[in-house]
């Protein structure tokens, strides 16, 4: 099932670099992370997975409640996740940026869905590209409603971009199981070339089109170094497990980075490939498998 595959690949990465967020890479080169840990950097039991999973799974929630896309019905259940702990696993929320709890805010405050994600340079931290995921599964969608969806909390062109030519990826390996990740990759950057041919924004993801490296792997909350990174570990792992522990070892925002690499991950290689152990550790995971499957229904109806 390939919901399942990629948004439990997702919460499963989320949940191996939440305890080392923030950790320098000299510091996991002294001490890698090599299996799920617990406690760190926010003293949460092993297992437990951070906003990023439970704004995929309010997303998610939503698209089912609704049968489709209401982008004030999913700023609704952000608001359920941001004030009442909704879609935790135990009522606590934590390490929300500043983009996101301003969007969040704003529209509690009344401001119309459409205008309450921050569009500055600043405003392009990872906060929309590590919730994104869902929309990858629904058939026929198209760049727009993607953009609209980043855009509730981070509506800067640099991020829109970056969220579409991720889903694009995701979309390559749902329609094509024959592919090498470099040919997914390859795909998705001749859509978004051709797409955004007119915009000036584009420049910043030539480093993964054009495979170049040699400027070192920044892996931080800036979202054209963490997709960068991203692609990177991909490319340079040949499994699941590989990849995930190569995104929590770069250090930085590795909760977030492992998350998203988990996304992809899963569907490529399979829930099967994710180790057990790992999904043995998360409380709730019941619930995010039932979630996917009735997420995936939706979409198989759609
Ligand atoms: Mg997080």
């Amino acid at each position: 099932m390939k919901v399942k595959d990629g948004i439990c690949g997702f919460v499963v990465g989320d949940a191996l670099g939440v305890p080392v967020e923030f950790y320098s890479r000299e510091e996991l080169k002294e001490d890698p992370v090599v299996d799920m840990r617990e406690y760190g950097a926010y003293n949460m039991p092993k297992g437990t997975w951070s906003d990023d999973s439970s704004m995929i799974l309010a997303t998610m929630a939503s698209i089912v409640n609704k049968k489709g896309i209401d982008l004030d019905d999913i700023m609704k259940e952000f608001k359920n996740w941001f004030f009442q702990g909704a879609y935790t696993q135990y009522i606590d929320t934590f390490d929300y940026g500043i983009t996101t709890s301003t969007a969040i805010q704003r529209y509690d405050k009344g401001i119309p869905v459409d205008r309450c994600g921050g569009s500055g340079d600043r405003d392009n931290g990872n906060g929309s590209l590590m919730r994104i995921l869902p929309l990858a599964f629904i058939h026929d969608i198209d760049p727009e409603t993607i953009e609209k969806v980043s855009a509730l909390t981070h509506a800067h062109e640099r991020t829109l971009i970056t969220c579409v030519f991720y889903i694009q990826i995701a979309k390559s390996m749902l329609s094509n199981e024959n592919l090498t990740i470099k040919e997914h990759i390859d795909n998705a950057s001749e859509f978004i070339k051709d797409y955004y041919k007119d915009s000036d924004e584009v420049k910043h993801l030539n480093r993964i089109f054009e495979y170049d490296f040699s400027e070192g792997i920044l892996s931080s909350g800036y979202v054209i170094n963490t997709i960068e990174s991203v692609v990177y570990c991909l490319l340079n792992t040949n499994n699941y497990k590989d990849a995930l522990l190569k995104a929590v070892n770069l250090g930085g925002d590795t909760d977030t980075i492992a998350g998203i690499c988990g996304g992809l991950a899963g569907i490529y290689y399979g829930f099967d490939a994710i180790p057990i152990e790992w999904t043995d550790a998360i409380p709730k995971l019941d619930y995010v498998v039932s979630l996917c499957e009735m997420y995936e229904a939706f979409c198989d109806g759609y």
